[in-house]
């Protein structure tokens, strides 16, 4: 079976919910409960998706969600980028856009990028509607998928996304 490895870093604002989509994500994978490791950089998990390994180095952020806090080294080599919102939250939808400049600016090679709206359990506070988000996706060339952690819908279609993604930049 053929195998590619690739580093995957969630960026987007404070509380939008990335810990946890990573962390519900290994946790459905191991079947157990298992919280963020303290201190641990990143993640690791295997998908295996048309034939093809695919070995994931999910970079989680904390505390350095302002981008002027975190090093460009942190991204410049990555091969995907989550992009997460709160759909309640129209300000951290639109720090998303800040994000996608420091990676044009930052990273050289192609990147797979996938926005990813987050808390879609809280509809009757939605502040920022499929369609805009979808119009902004199409702009970036990225794809677009809602989530919700606590109903565990969505999470994970994020990472066979970016699991294909990656196949296709392979
Ligand atoms: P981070 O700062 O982006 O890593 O965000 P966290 O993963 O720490 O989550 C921030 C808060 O949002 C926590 O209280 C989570 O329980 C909550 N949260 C995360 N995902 C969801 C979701 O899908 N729906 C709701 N209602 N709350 C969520
Ligand atoms: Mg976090």
């Amino acid at each position: 079976m053929k195998a590619i490895e690739a580093k995957i870093v969630v960026l987007g604002s404070q509380g939008v919910g990335k810990t946890s989509i990573v962390a519900k994500y290994i946790s459905n994978i191991y079947s157990k409960e298992i919280g963020p490791t303290i201190g641990a950089s990143f993640f690791t998990c295997k998908i295996n998706l048309n034939n093809v390994k695919v070995k994931m180095q999910l970079w989680d952020t904390a505390g350095q969600e302002r981008f002027k806090a975190m090093a460009p080294m942190y991204y410049r080599n990555a091969n995907a980028a989550l992009l997460v919102f709160d759909v309640t939250n129209h300000t951290s939808f639109d720090e998303v856009k800040g994000w996608v400049l420091e990676l044009q600016k930052n990273v050289q090679e192609s990147m797979f990028l996938l926005l990813v709206g987050n808390k879609i359990d809280l509809e009757e506070r939605r502040a920022v509607s499929h369609e805009e988000a979808v119009m902004y996706a199409q702009s970036i060339g990225a794809q677009f998928i809602e989530t919700s952690v606590v109903r565990d819908q969505g999470i994970e279609q994020v990472f066979i996304s970016i699991g294909l993604g990656l196949i296709n930049l392979s």
